[in-house]
């Protein structure tokens, strides 16, 4: 049967950054309609590693991770829960001089962006966190950053916008849209219309899809960071810690009730089309050896679980973020490139203004579509 419905707002994709920015609208009394394909983070911000995380990100992306961190820390106001976010600081290890250099300039310039990450020499690492081996030589820790169940945070952004009045339609995949006199028509399966005066694309790796529709072309690429979890182990990781190097870099966190988890070292293959991802077990051998070789008491830890997400990477792995270059009123927000679960409160709540406001006092010029022209 078909249904017509009306909104200031359409969104298409129900991750984190879709229901924060429902969220956000609705806060500011906007009329939202979010339509999901599936079940409403069930894809990569519901299965990602949890990293709540601002330390080594792109300097540019810094002022949205500020922004994003303060809401980390008021999660319980915004969807009711606390998401399960522990402050327990993250840790880049550096196994070399070289590896070294790359932290000390990092701190340098985050200090621009009011953000004082610890640098800590071979003794002073060794001391605080006696769990490191002998190969790693030197990190950087900053305090503030920490982590998150994505399994139960992302959900909960969806039922917050729905309990503020947001109209979330789950299994309900958009399947065309089109500029149409002041606004947009979607349809979606099932025959039903969506009529708004703004269109949010946060279809995450199925984000180019929405952006063909309207004539721009963008190099996506989906990709699956490959995850794994040992069993429970006696507490011992005070702080995340993630090595540099060591292929794609491979990071750990332990969670309150003992399972280690970990990825890095290679990535799984990621099916857009069927909408699952498969774990390569070379990879997590890899990942395995280089963190029982740098925190030798998980030598013998068994892996009890292996998993992936699809998740959009862009060329340059920043996400778009912004009007489109093509039509007034769609606005973009995806290809977040393995780090946009810690940007999800942020940007919902940006990605609102722009809905709003047609402008944002975050500055995000960087992430512009234009970019790629
Ligand atoms: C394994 C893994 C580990 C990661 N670890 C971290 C980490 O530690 N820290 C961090 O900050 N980030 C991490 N990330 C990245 C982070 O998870 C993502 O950047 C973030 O979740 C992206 O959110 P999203 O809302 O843009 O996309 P998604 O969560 O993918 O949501 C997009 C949604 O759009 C829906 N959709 C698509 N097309 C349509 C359509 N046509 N109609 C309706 N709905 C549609 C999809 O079904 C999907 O639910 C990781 C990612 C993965 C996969």
């Amino acid at each position: 049967m078909s249904e017509t419905l009306t909104a200031d707002v359409a969104i298409i994709g129900g991750g984190i950054h879709g229901c924060s920015t429902a969220l956000h609208l609705r806060r500011r009394g906007a009329s939202v309609v979010l339509l999901e394909s599936g079940l409403c983070g069930a894809q990569a911000s519901g299965v990602n590693f949890g990293g709540v995380r601002q330390q080594g990100r792109h300097l540019d992306e810094l002022p949205l991770a500020r922004r994003s961190r303060a809401l980390w820390g008021r999660m319980k106001e915004l969807i009711d829960h606390d998401g399960e976010f522990v402050q327990s600081g993250h840790l880049r290890l550096a196994c070399s001089d070289a590896e070294m250099a790359v932290l000390e300039d990092w701190a340098k310039g985050a200090r621009e962006f009011g953000l004082n990450s610890e640098l800590l020499g071979r003794n002073a690492i060794r001391d605080r966190y006696p769990w490191l081996g002998e190969r790693v030589i030197g990190g950087s820790l900053l305090a503030e950053d920490g982590h998150a169940n994505p399994r139960v945070v992302s959900p909960l952004f969806a039922r917050a916008a729905r309990k503020a009045g947001a109209d979330i339609r789950e299994n309900t995949k958009a399947v065309g849209g089109v500029r149409d006199g002041a606004g947009f028509v979607v349809e979606a399966e099932g025959g039903l219309k969506l009529r708004s005066r703004v269109l949010v694309n946060t279809a995450g790796a199925w984000a180019r899809d929405v952006a063909a529709w309207f004539g721009e072309i963008v190099d996506e690429e989906p990709r699956s960071p490959n995850m794994n979890v040992t069993e429970p182990l006696p507490f011992f990781l005070n702080a995340n810690a993630a090595l540099m190097g060591e292929g794609d870099g491979v990071y750990m966190r332990q969670v309150e009730r003992g399972n280690v988890v970990f990825g890095g070292a290679g990535r799984g293959t990621p099916d857009r089309i069927r909408r699952r991802t498969r774990a390569v077990m070379e990879v997590s051998a890899r990942a395995g050896r280089a963190i029982a070789m740098s925190v030798p008491a998980l030598r013998h830890a068994r892996v009890i679980r292996t998993w992936g997400g699809i998740e959009g990477y862009m060329p340059d792995e920043v996400p778009i973020i912004g009007p489109s270059r093509t039509t007034p009123g769609l606005i973009h927000s995806f290809g977040y490139s393995g780090h946009g679960f810690q940007l999800g409160p942020g940007c919902g709540a940006i990605v609102a203004e722009l809905a709003l406001d047609g402008r944002t006092d975050t500055p995000i010029g960087h992430f512009s579509i234009d970019r790629f022209a």
